[in-house]
């Protein structure tokens, strides 16, 4: 079977330094396997995507010598590529599982939930205290009319458990550890869950490589990939990136942004720094994208975070 990889970001600003690395060793990975790597573009919250930053995504990815085989430019019988034209798949994926009865509609506020004093997971999300599992259907009608409802899939008291191919065994109960969870937004917005399983499973994907943060949502996924009778692709997670103080890498961080980095380092200066970070690279010497499938080795990439070292990307030395 081919390897088919993806990169799958949101593009709601410039790329920085974390989505870099993480495409890095997604495009290694599958390289390295003879693959072939997609390009999707996940702007389901178009108001936060806009356009100019999915285009100057391709441009830097361009840059960096990461190039795809399939995405919305190179195109590709599995396309669009971009989630903000695939509504209708999710949308009979949803009603797929609303005809097995697991979809139900919820009308808690996000203040409520707060209020509520829900337990909440690790990653800091409530877990669902169920609120709106047993409504009627009066009273779910009765509510719909002053408010338009978010939907959740009920989940089981199951435990969901599986082998990351970089992470190792990882197992969660589903209603204990996660609660029933969001399919739609209030708003109408398809959920991340939900989209990311339909396209994974449409587009062929054989590998997803991504970033730790979503190691947790892995088997709600898995739930659904059950559900829809769907084959799961293998799971690599990748340690996140932190700022030398230690706090998450985000979009804030200007330093760590392409508009910051590529006035000064080549792409190759880059890419030779964050291999180093990912351990299979001896030194942050320059190498090309292509050049460090040779060294790639997954068994050399750490599995907790990597603190970003002070000076590391500053102006050469
Ligand atoms: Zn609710």
């Amino acid at each position: 079977m081919q390897t088919i990889g993806r990169f799958a970001p949101s593009p709601s600003g410039r790329i920085h330094l974390g989505n870099i690395f993480c495409c890095l060793l997604a495009w290694l990975s599958a390289r390295q396997k003879g693959g072939r790597v997609v390009l999707r573009i996940e702007d389901l919250d178009t108001a936060r995507c806009p356009r100019r930053y999915a285009l100057q995504l391709q441009e830097d990815l361009r840059w960096l010598g990461l190039d795809w085989d399939e995405g919305p430019e190179a195109g590709g019988e599995r396309g669009p590529y971009e989630q903000s034209r695939r509504t209708a798949l999710y949308r009979a994926a949803l009603e797929r599982l609303s005809a097995k009865g697991l979809v139900y509609p919820c009308f808690c506020t996000r203040a409520e939930l707060h209020a509520a004093s829900a337990p909440h997971r690790e990653d800091g999300q409530i877990i669902y205290p169920g609120t709106c599992r047993s409504l009627t259907a009066e009273q779910a009608e009765e509510r719909a009319g002053r408010r338009a409802p978010a939907l959740r899939l009920r989940v089981p008291e199951e435990m969901w458990s599986f082998t990351d191919g970089h992470m190792g065994r990882y197992v969660e109960n589903l209603a204990r550890d996660c609660g029933d969870f969001l399919l739609c937004r209030s708003d109408g917005l398809f959920a991340y869950q939900l989209a990311v399983v339909v396209d994974d499973a449409a587009m062929g994907i054989t590998e997803v490589v991504r970033g730790a943060d979503l190691l947790a949502s892995t088997p709600r996924q898995l739930y659904l990939y059950h559900l829809l009778g769907l084959d799961p692709p293998a799971f690599y997670h990748v340690p996140l990136l932190l700022a030398p103080d230690g706090r998450r890498l985000s979009k804030r961080d200007a330093d760590a942004g392409l508009a910051e980095l590529r006035p000064r380092l080549s792409a190759e200066e880059l890419l030779g720094k964050l291999a180093y970070l990912a351990g299979f690279h001896p030194s942050a010497s320059p190498r090309t994208a292509r050049e460090l499938l040779a060294e790639f080795d997954w068994a050399q990439v750490p599995k907790t975070d990597i603190r970003l070292p002070e000076s590391l990307f500053n102006a050469d030395k």
